[in-house]
């Protein structure tokens, strides 16, 4: 096996000046939310992003059809939702490359985007990104809390981390949850996506009245400087941490793992500090 041609990028936020954000909605397609977003999204003409499980895309084609008709853009979040740090290179590999093939073949729509599992980024999954021409999009700003909650505080988790460029993440499904959906964790899980697409409205009314205005993540990074390296950099020695921190480490909590269902009082540390770059190529 050759070495893979080019290379991919690791994205969390836009670096732009501009007042522009992306909305990201991880796990569908799923009939019991997606077009309940869907609906939302349309009321205030916002353009999003949303990062199917391929095994959801190929299950619901026409849900992951009407996604793309209502005018957003879709990416890859993995076949079924496997944590990866646990997978041989055999299996990382096929969740990927299977989910991102899914995605494409349910939607006709190009994937430029890998959102990986609960943000966990593993070493060997940049040589099937740079296989399959993706880059890997995280987040800069988690809309999710554990529940209960209440739209007020979810809009406050997303106001209070609002930056120009930020990726917001939110949910239309619920990870491996879509494989035990009566159990307990998928239950909660349920809850809590109900609990941000009921915030929804009111999260996108305090955005614009802040002045910003939404983009699907190819249109936002296209609010970058021409060269990004170029722009200022924050500086290294104080290292900026992202508002609503806890909450990213919430968020997928126990979606991803059937055999280990939620433990409130013990949540797996996740997301961009854990992003693991082992190397995978000697
Ligand atoms: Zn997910």
């Amino acid at each position: 096996m050759g070495l893979p041609i080019g290379g991919f990028r690791t994205i969390f936020s836009a670096r732009t000046d501009a007042n522009v954000l992306s909305l990201t909605f991880d796990d569908g397609p799923d009939p019991e939310f997606t077009e309940h977003v869907l609906t939302v999204l349309d009321r205030y003409d916002v353009g999003a992003t949303f990062c199917m499980m391929g095994h959801n895309a190929l299950e619901h084609r026409s849900l992951a059809q009407s996604v793309v008709s209502h005018g957003h853009e879709v990416a890859n979040h993995s076949l079924t939702h496997l944590d990866q740090t646990r997978l041989s290179p055999r299996e990382l590999h096929d969740e990927i490359a299977l989910g991102h093939q899914a995605v494409v073949e349910a939607t006709g729509s190009p994937v430029r985007y890998f959102r990986p599992p609960r943000g966990r980024l593993v070493g060997r999954a940049s040589r099937v990104l740079a296989e399959l021409n993706s880059d890997a999009l995280l987040w800069s700003i988690s809309g999710s809390l554990r529940a209960p909650t209440t739209t007020a505080k979810l809009t406050k988790l997303v106001i209070d981390a609002l930056h120009p460029g930020a990726i917001v993440c939110f949910h239309d499904g619920i990870g491996r949850g879509t494989f035990a959906r009566e159990q307990r964790f998928a239950r909660e899980l349920k809850a809590r996506r109900n609990a941000e697409i009921e915030a929804l409205p009111a999260i996108i009314e305090a955005v614009i009245d802040r002045g910003y205005s939404f983009a699907t993540v190819t249109e936002l990074l296209g609010f970058e400087a021409t060269n990004p390296y170029e722009s200022e950099i924050t500086s290294l020695d104080e290292p900026q941490i992202v508002d609503g921190e806890d909450s990213v480490i919430d968020w997928d909590d126990g979606s991803d793992d059937v055999d280990s269902p939620l433990n409130a009082a013990d949540p797996e540390p996740v997301a961009a500090e854990e992003t693991a770059l082992e190397s995978g190529v000697g």
